[in-house]
């Protein structure tokens, strides 16, 4: 890849990105003077008295807390531009020799890049819904039978659409909560303006379009009887777009949908540049203030499927040592929900345990993770003091008896 060879170093990667945030003077990111720093073997540092604070280029950006070096992150980061179709997290692990964790983590943040800035579309605009997954838990994508496909929002994620018909236009997608006119009128005056012409399917939603729009409906299978050639061709093939990166996941969580749809519009409307443009766009949005790590709501990643999802909150919760929620599922009969405060995870019986002190049952248990139905974090320390590591209780427990849940 000639893009690792010119980004041979973390210094390269470090200049190249202070081009990108500073292209005249190098500027505080604290208090926003500009050309006024030391140089210091970290980076800079501010030199107004008042202010004084160190920085780097990567100072509040998504990438400022990450472990991993630049060069990876801009590998992953084209690597991402450079798959219309998506990479999934499979993909980094394996071309970038990460963790699955790492490849989640970045993944994640490469899609919240993905924002562009849009105005509001006119001129002929195309519109349309389409229906995603289902119950996202456990569900193969292309798993939907054909017969559930239609309008009925139940289980599944309706994102709608809407394109502008000339050759470079616009394409713009949201998630929302249902077909209805309510929902559909509220996201198309966000995004279309008045005086277009909005063409639809028959879809008894859309009929309140006029007199806010010229509205052209069109028979979605008899588009040259009396349309005067209009159709919703355009954004019907955009949507196989989105379904092909959708695919490309193992299943998604329903609250990760709109950075899905966000990556879809990203690739759609910069399909006729080069991977090369694309990356850089990607890099350039990393400096938007939006996409600090404080907008940035959590730092959970995107994960591709519910067992990454406990693990991870697991992880995060033995680090942070949190108590956890969680409901569990012994068996058909045993579901319980306990409080526990996790010491580790084992593979054991090719099945991932989180063995933890429950409060419900006042002493050390071994849940197997798949068991576990639903996972929270309480935000609340642990209660004990004197914890095992998860050294000592292996030493305490041998292999063949176990302590049951
Ligand atoms: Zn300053």
């Amino acid at each position: 890849m000639a893009l690792l060879y010119y980004f041979k170093d973390e210094n390269v990667c470090i200049k190249y990105l202070e081009d990108i945030r500073w292209p005249d003077q190098v500027g505080c990111p604290y208090c926003d003077v500009v050309g006024n720093h030391h140089i210091t073997p970290r980076g800079y540092r501010c030199a107004d008295v008042d202010c004084d604070m160190p920085f780097t280029v990567l100072t509040g950006t998504m990438l400022e807390e990450s472990k991993l070096p630049l060069r990876t992150w801009f590998t992953a980061m084209f690597l991402f531009a450079s798959h219309k179709n998506g990479i999934s997290s499979m993909q980094l692990v394996r071309d970038l020799g990460i963790s699955q964790k790492s490849a989640w983590y970045m993944l994640y943040r490469i899609r919240a890049a993905c924002v562009l800035t849009y105005r509001m579309l006119s001129g002929i605009v195309q519109v349309d819904e389409t229906y995603i997954g289902g119950k996202y838990k456990n569900r193969k994508p292309g798993s939907v039978p054909a017969k559930a496909q239609g309008r009925s929002p139940v289980q599944k994620a309706v994102v709608f659409g809407a394109v502008e018909q000339r050759k470079d236009g616009f394409l713009r997608a949201k998630v929302i909560v249902d077909a209805s006119a309510e929902a559909l009128q509220e996201v198309i005056l966000e995004m279309i303006s008045m005086n277009s012409k909005v063409v639809s399917d028959e879809w008894t939603g859309y009929k309140w379009l006029h007199p806010f729009y010229e509205h052209i409906k069109v028979n979605h299978k008899n588009y040259d009887m009396g349309n005067e050639g209009y159709t919703v061709n355009k954004i019907e093939g955009a949507w196989s777009h989105l379904k092909a990166i959708v695919s490309n996941l193992r299943g998604i969580d329903r609250k990760h949908l709109q950075r899905i749809v966000d990556q879809f519009c990203f690739m759609y409307n910069l399909r006729d540049y080069s991977p090369g443009v694309r990356f850089v766009v990607l890099l350039k949005n990393f400096f938007d203030k939006q996409l600090t790590m404080k907008t940035l709501k959590s730092d959970e990643p995107l994960i591709d499927n519910e067992l990454g999802i406990a693990l991870y909150e697991i992880e995060t919760a033995i680090v942070k040592q949190h108590v956890l929620e969680i409901e569990y599922k012994a068996d058909k009969k045993d579901k319980t929900i306990r409080a526990v405060e996790p010491i580790g995870i084992v593979v054991y019986k090719k099945a991932f345990h989180m063995i933890a002190w429950c409060h419900l049952r006042k002493g050390y248990r071994d849940f197997i993770v798949e068991n576990i139905k639903v996972i929270a974090d309480t935000e609340q320390a642990f209660t004990n003091s004197d914890l095992l590591t998860l050294k000592e209780y292996m030493r305490t427990v041998s292999k063949s008896r176990r302590l049951a849940a």
